[in-house]
């Protein structure tokens, strides 16, 4: 781990980070040359859904991610999402009949399978912390694996989806904003990306999310804000507890006894 006088400030160091679409933050001070390209944060490995947990609950993330003493138990739900998404990925790259569980599925995963490009289920997707590509995700400091993603070289767009097996009550299109902008790094010519959330259980797919090349720089802008509150969390060890619904049924952290989950 970093020390706190090293600059961890990185997303300012980022290539390409116009003037316009830069924090504010970002515009000051510009970093020496020599370090242009070496940006470093204390945050040492990054995922959308670490990312998220800090949002939902800065003292949670604290003890399954920074202390590592409460173990991410995976429920019911998630073991039914486990075998939805392998029966998808086995259906649209073997062409394997979707089991009988999963049945109810098949006229999406179908219309899925038709579209026109290349086609990957689980996509492994790494960078750097100056978000550049990573060589391997063992290395890598941002990793994601995207459920779906499709190129077409004729109209160059990515076409991306995200198998979800709960409710469609609480939806945001983080996740799919950081896939498109990851999609992008993996597929230097595509100029476009559309994306959107399947709900497995609801056999509906969400609106679609547009995205084109030139809004890359606002977009990791934007996402780099959310990184530099859980840098700043880092920097001064504050982890504070984040009461909500979820503090009932689905906190390891309290099922741990390291949490009463009451204000
Ligand atoms: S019980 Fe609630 S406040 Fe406590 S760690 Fe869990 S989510 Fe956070």
């Amino acid at each position: 781990m970093l020390s706190f006088d090293q600059d961890h400030n990185w997303l300012r160091r980022l290539n390409g980070l116009s003037d316009k679409t830069a924090p504010k933050w970002a515009k000051e001070a510009p970093p020496a040359k020599d370090t242009m390209h070496t940006p470093q944060t204390l945050i040492p490995k990054i995922s959308h859904s670490a990312l998220k947990k800090y949002v939902t609950c800065p003292k949670s993330y604290q003890h399954q991610y920074v202390l590592m003493d409460v173990e991410r138990t995976e429920g019911e739900a998630s073991i039914y999402g486990k075998r939805g998404h392998e029966a998808i990925e086995n259906r649209i790259k073997g062409g394997t009949p979707m089991p009988e569980e999963f049945a109810h599925l098949e006229p999406i995963v179908a219309r899925i399978a038709a579209i026109p490009g290349t086609h990957y289920c689980e996509r492994g997707v790494f960078l750097n912390s100056d978000l550049s590509v990573a060589p391997d995700g063992d290395s890598a400091w941002l990793r994601a694996y995207i459920d779906f993603i499709s190129y077409n070289d004729a109209n160059k767009t990515l076409t991306v989806f995200d198998w979800k097996f709960g409710s469609s009550k609480y939806i945001d299109f983080d996740q799919l904003k950081l896939y498109c902008l990851l999609g992008f790094k993996a597929f230097p010519e595509a100029t476009k990306a559309r994306a959107a959330y399947v709900f497995c259980k609801e056999k509906k797919i969400s609106e679609t999310l547009k995205m084109d090349r030139s809004e890359e720089d606002s977009e990791w802008s934007a996402w780099g804000e959310k990184v530099d509150k859980l840098e700043t969390a880092y920097r001064f060890n504050r982890w504070p507890k984040q009461v909500s619904g979820l503090c009932n049924n689905y906190c390891d952290v309290k099922k741990a006894g390291k949490c009463d989950g009451r204000r």
